[in-house]
């Protein structure tokens, strides 16, 4: 049976996994070949986002599951580095787990600094550690490499290391990054900053209560290393200042960031594998983050809806990625255009203010005109 973007089953009658309006044989012959959904294992390696909301959605079906991480978390907060921004695309997934969304967010910001420009805006700080925490009550997180022949399929949610998956067909584009998490005593809650470049970028996130997350990134073939770029954007100085607020440190992350996209991403799925069974990536390791804002949490969840309702169809399960995260795609040709120098269309300006709002962001015409500006000059 599959279902769709709310777990509601298609109605087709399914034999082995394969829904019935199949008709390409190569591709029955293939989906036949996997067990019927309801009696496969199921490892999910990575207990991120998208792995921890998958845990619970398929746990809530009664299907055996098991949830595999790295040896120990290398943050302080206990999760993979993340700045703990959303838009509004977040609440609905938290809902569709049975949880309280609002149990989650910490701030609320309404407006965007960008350079002087005062953008209106809709982003929620969310407590990740806490959500991700929520998602897996009850479970007990095996911290070993998955066994080889122990499980029917294992979904890769390893996020940027893309662990279990092999390597994506086009070149990696991983962008490494530094964040410190900061007590400010005077700054106020209600402004998020942000500069961004051709692939790099810095931001200041206030979580409330006086405190924020401060942090840049950038590739690592740049010339350019993500702390430098960081205090040279004014966002964080030498002496802990951050936008010229005395700042005290809290504690502070080195990470990555995959802006590959889900085109260069691929393969999403392998039929077969070392491990015994067929791989399907979810999430970061497919390349569902924005190369622009850097915006990874809701398109992770979003993949993950994806899954479920695909998960008896690889090509169907690509095919939706690819087309879902078309736009990922576009601000990938932006952004690699400006890149190699060539500029200016209209068709930047559209994608911009489109992709801004998914994050929350609403960019009016001279906003998105000042950040392109900007973008060629970061
Ligand atoms: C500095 C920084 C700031 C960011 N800020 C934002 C933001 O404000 N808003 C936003 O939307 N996005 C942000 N992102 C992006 C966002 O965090 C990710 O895109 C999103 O969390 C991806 O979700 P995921 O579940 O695919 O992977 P992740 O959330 O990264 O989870 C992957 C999990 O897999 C685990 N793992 C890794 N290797 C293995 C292995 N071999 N075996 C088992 N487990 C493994 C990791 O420990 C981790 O827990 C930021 C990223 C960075 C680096």
């Amino acid at each position: 049976m599959c279902y769709d973007d709310r777990g509601v089953s298609c109605g087709d009658a399914c034999i082995e996994g394969v829904p019935s309006h199949e008709t390409n044989l190569s591709r029955v012959l293939t989906i036949a070949a996997y067990k019927p959904l309801c009696r496969c294992a199921i490892a999910i390696a990575g207990a991120g986002i998208a792995g921890a909301w998958l845990y619970r959605m398929l746990t809530s079906q009664g299907r055996t599951v098991d949830l595999y991480e790295t040896e120990r978390p290398k943050t302080a907060c206990g999760i993979h580095s993340c700045a703990w921004g959303v838009g509004p695309g977040f609440s609905p997934r938290i809902e569709r787990a049975g949880l309280d969304h609002d149990r989650y967010i910490i701030n609320r910001v309404n407006r965007v600094f960008f350079r002087g420009r005062n953008v209106p805006a809709e982003i929620f700080l969310i407590d990740k550690p806490a959500l991700i925490r929520d998602l897996i009550e009850g479970s007990e997180v095996l911290r070993t490499p998955i066994p080889a022949h122990s499980y029917d399929r294992i979904l890769d949610c390893t996020g940027v290391a893309r662990a279990y998956l092999p390597p994506a067909i086009g070149t990696d584009k991983v962008c490494t990054t530094v964040q410190y998490r900061m007590k400010i005593a005077d700054a106020p809650d209600d402004q998020l900053h942000i500069r961004y470049g051709v692939f790099k970028g810095s931001w200041i996130f206030p979580l409330g209560n006086r405190t924020c997350h401060v942090g840049g990134g950038c590739l690592p073939d740049s010339g350019d290393n993500a702390r430098a770029m960081l205090q040279r954007s004014g966002l964080l100085d030498a002496d802990g200042q951050v936008n010229g607020h005395p700042g005290e440190r809290l504690c502070g992350c080195t990470s990555a960031l995959r802006l590959t996209g889900p085109v260069e991403s691929q393969p999403h799925t392998v039929p077969t594998s070392e491990y015994g069974c067929p791989i399907w990536g979810v999430g970061e390791s497919i390349g569902t983050v924005s190369p622009f804002t850097g915006e990874g949490i809701t398109n992770a969840l979003a993949c993950a809806a994806l899954y479920l309702c695909h998960e008896s169809d690889p090509w169907a399960y690509t095919a939706a990625v690819l087309d879902t995260f078309s736009w990922i795609t576009r601000e990938r040709k932006i952004l690699d255009a400006r890149a190699a120098g060539r500029w200016f269309t209209p068709f930047p300006l559209k994608a911009l203010r489109q992709n801004g709002r998914r994050m929350g962001i609403r960019f009016g015409f001279w906003d998105a005109l000042a950040i392109l500006h900007e973008v060629a000059r970061y």
